[in-house]
């Protein structure tokens, strides 16, 4: 894949970059490798003010930084402000909170035969972050603020279609007053990856993106004993029951499935909705779909800008298709409005079976699938019927229903009466094939720490 800009809301390319040679890449693994050994040795208070300025910086920049977001993927610039916003604040929460996330965690010396005894978090040193363009800063910022701040360096390999993005978040550290070295974009394509995943100065990895992606870093991490943290698909159910508020679930799950054009990893993606309920929900959620605005996402107005890439285009494009010629009903949507650019229509799908892409694959992209069900059981079941498990949705008044989803739906997260939403104070991060490991608040911040055991006689 090209580095460039290439706008989905027409197709244009913008700009070409080249990218970093293998030289260029040794230099860049070299100054993080020796940044480190200075960095790792400044208290969090000094990092600290670094990481307040660089969330002060950024909220000065929001509407620039918005509009080249849109620009490279077509995000709406109203969602882009927000997402902006969203690492400033991420960036201040960790901040304000990495020096007690990470405090020493002393145990009865005594036990264990000690005058003193306990477990530091000691940073590892150089973790390459690959990341994808659909949240193109705050994939990037939620490894970035939390690593920086336990005293690790960072090289980014961002997606492709997103250089412009890239370059600035490394710009953004270094006139935040970070040290050269600390945070380095590499502009380079993903076949460059395993040579810096097997160079020895590099000590972990964690990637956000797809399943084959993930398969790959982790394969070459395994060969190489190096630690990841992986975020991979999703394909999140969103199950309303008779007691749920079936109005407002309808009105959230628009939301929820449509957020960012329908490209998030913990978008809902399958509506499981009880018979009682079901007709009531469809009705008022295919009414709402079917009246976002779809168009040009630099707009104020628009609800729905393209799809990133002409591929992505495609792929929904197709399992729309495939839904649709083995017997699924296309509820609103299904098509590709005139003109240029990669818009698809927001989409709602009935009548679901085993054997379309649809019922078991992500669909990334405003196409929403809509199965009826006759009990919680039945619910469950199909919920967990994916080989994802990323969020899970579960819309009930009934306190019992509620334990009940808490306790049996098998993903990384569980939202009742809400939409999965991602906060700095909040784990996040998936079970089965969504990949593995953290992000954000406490349990984030410590995957790229070495637990130190520490024993005094
Ligand atoms: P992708 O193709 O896997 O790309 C993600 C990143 O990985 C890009 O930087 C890409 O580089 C790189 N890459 C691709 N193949 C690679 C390989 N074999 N070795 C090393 N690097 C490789 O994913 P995408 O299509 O852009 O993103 C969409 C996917 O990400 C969806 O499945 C979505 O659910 C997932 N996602 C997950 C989360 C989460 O937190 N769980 C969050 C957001 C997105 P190039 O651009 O140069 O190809």
């Amino acid at each position: 894949m090209a580095i460039a800009t290439q706008n989905p809301a027409t197709g244009d390319v913008v700009r070409t970059f080249d990218p970093h040679t293998p030289e260029q890449v040794q230099e860049a693994i070299a100054r993080a490798h020796a940044t480190f050994h200075t960095w790792r040795l400044t208290t969090f208070a000094e990092r600290a003010v670094l990481m307040r300025t660089a969330a002060d910086l950024l909220d000065a920049d929001n509407e620039s930084i918005a509009r080249i977001m849109t620009l490279e993927m077509g995000k709406t610039i109203v969602s882009a402000r927000a997402e902006a916003a969203k690492c400033a604040r991420g960036m201040r929460y960790y901040a304000d909170n990495a020096e007690r996330l990470l405090a020493d965690e002393p145990v009865e010396a005594s036990t264990v035969g000690a005058s003193t005894a306990y477990a530091r978090y000691a940073p590892l040193g150089v973790v390459l972050a690959v990341m994808p363009w659909n949240f193109p800063l705050w994939q990037v910022i939620r490894f970035a603020a939390p690593a920086l701040m336990a005293g690790n360096v960072g090289l980014l390999k961002h997606a492709s279609n997103v250089p412009q993005c890239a370059m600035y978040i490394e710009d953004l550290f270094r006139r935040a007053g970070f040290p050269e070295g600390a945070f380095t974009t590499l502009l380079v394509g993903a076949r460059e990856v395993e040579p810096i995943l097997r160079d020895p100065r590099v000590r972990a990895a964690t990637l956000t993106g797809s399943e084959p992606a993930g398969q790959s870093v982790a394969a070459i991490c395994g060969d190489e004993i190096k630690k990841t943290v992986l975020e991979l698909g999703g394909s999140d159910p969103f199950i309303v029951m008779p007691s749920a508020d079936v109005r407002r679930a309808a009105e959230v799950a628009v939301n929820a499935r449509c957020q960012n054009n329908g490209q998030s990893c913990i978008a809902a993606k399958r509506f499981i909705v009880h018979d009682a309920v079901y007709d009531d929900f469809a009705e008022a959620f295919v009414a709402r779909m079917a009246a976002l605005t779809v168009g040009d996402p630099m707009d104020e107005g628009t609800d729905i800008g393209p799809l990133a890439t002409m591929g992505g285009l495609r792929d929904v494009r197709e399992m729309v298709e495939d839904a649709r010629a083995k017997g699924a009903s296309v509820l609103c949507g299904g098509r590709e409005p005139e003109g240029p650019g990669w818009f698809y229509e927001p989409t709602a799908v009935g009548d679901l079976t085993t054997d379309m892409a649809m019922y078991a694959d992500e669909v990334f992209g405003p196409v929403a699938g809509l199965y009826r069900v006759g009990s919680i059981d039945e619910a469950v079941d199909i919920a967990n019927s994916t080989s994802f498990g990323l969020g899970a949705v579960a819309w009930t008044e009934d306190a019992a229903e509620q334990q009940r989803f808490v306790r049996d739906l098998d993903a990384g997260a569980v939202t009742i009466n809400g939409m999965t939403i991602s906060y700095p104070e909040l784990p996040f991060g998936g079970t089965k094939r969504s990949g593995y490991g953290r992000e954000l608040s406490g349990h984030g911040i410590r995957e790229f720490c070495n637990i130190k055991t520490v024993w005094v006689a």
